[in-house]
């Protein structure tokens, strides 16, 4: 049941028609919970909020598989606004981008003009960028435009997803590169083809690149709110004498908040990954895919209305 509502919410997540009328619609269908707001300002503020406490932030201007030149420039502008406030407000933050946004399937020439144009505010601005991995067909092509732009800017960084059965041979691959990555399980929904099917291999998949990228001597962020995954990591780095300052862990905004309070409370970076803008249907279902709990939180607040 659980895998069927998984499959759901996936196939929910890159429906054309009702990614337009959320956008219309604004934040609603209990969005709100995982998105920061619709505007940098009110992005801002939730950041601000955030460094209060201790917790650092990865910031997301949410949007996918955009179509057209002049919207993927339009995108890659508000991200260079929230680069700008990141500069211009002294936040604890750094960008995170999905290509497809940025003109990816349009062309390379489009997309690495607009990757170029927010390396440059990024680099002017002292802030760190993270390419998001998308889907497993696009999983090449963007570790290739990865390491073009990591050949020409060093405040970049890319995610690698456990669940796919090329993950550790790209862990080996990259380490030429000494590359600062995120690890994550893998939101999207791919064949048994190229992932693993089953949560233990993935699980231990994640262990796997885990060891790999911190014997490596690479900055490693661990983006998990699973607790095995969470301790695992810190075990593995006392075992092997591998600081603090070497790794961090990362959350979604809106997702376990006490225990990211507790991860900063025990002197490790925690960073969340703080989402904003209109275009947040997509994120919103693979949240929704990610825990059948959620659904039945959203149909409650809905209710309340
Ligand atoms: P799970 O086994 O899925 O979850 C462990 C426990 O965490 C669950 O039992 C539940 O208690 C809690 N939990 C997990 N998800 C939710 C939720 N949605 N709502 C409420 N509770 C939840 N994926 C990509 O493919 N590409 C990316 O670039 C990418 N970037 C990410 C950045 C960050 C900072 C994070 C945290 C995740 C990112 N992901 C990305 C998503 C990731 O791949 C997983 O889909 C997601 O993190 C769920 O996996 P998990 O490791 O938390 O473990």
């Amino acid at each position: 049941m659980e895998q069927l509502m998984r499959n759901f919410f996936l196939f929910l997540s890159k429906n054309k028609f009702f990614t337009k009328m959320a956008k219309k619609y604004g934040l609603r269908l209990g969005a709100k919970r995982f998105v920061s707001g619709e505007t940098v300002e009110q992005s801002v503020a939730v950041i601000k909020e955030l460094n209060s406490k201790n917790l650092a932030a990865t910031v997301d201007f949410l949007g996918e598989f955009v179509d057209n030149e002049k919207e993927a420039n339009e995108r890659a502008e508000s991200s260079i606004a929230m680069i700008k406030a990141i500069g211009r407000e002294k936040l604890n933050a750094q960008m995170s981008v999905k290509m497809t946004s940025l003109g990816f399937d349009i062309s390379e020439k489009v997309v690495m003009n607009n990757m170029r144009r927010i390396m440059d505010t990024a680099k002017e601005n002292n802030v760190f960028v993270t390419i998001d991995m998308e889907d497993y067909e696009r999983c090449q092509k963007t570790l290739d435009i990865f390491k073009q732009l990591k050949s020409e800017y060093d405040n970049i960084g890319t995610v690698i997803q456990a669940y796919l059965y090329r993950t550790e041979k790209d862990i080996e691959d990259l380490n030429q590169y000494s590359p600062n990555l995120r690890l994550v399980k893998g939101a999207y929904k791919e064949s048994p083809e190229v992932a693993f099917p089953e949560k233990k291999d993935v699980d231990e998949n994640f262990k796997k690149i885990i060891k790999m990228h911190m014997l490596n001597g690479n900055y490693t962020a661990v983006a998990s709110h699973d607790d095995n995954i969470i301790n695992f990591t810190k075990e593995f780095a006392k075992a092997n004498n591998i600081p603090k300052s070497q790794f961090e862990f990362q959350m979604l905004f809106g997702i376990m908040p006490e225990r990211q309070l507790q991860l900063a409370e025990e002197g490790y970076t925690m960073r969340v990954y703080v989402p904003f803008g209109t275009d947040w249907y997509g994120y919103f279902m693979r949240r929704l895919a990610e825990r059948p709990a959620n659904v039945a939180f959203v149909l409650k607040g809905m209710l309340k209305k």
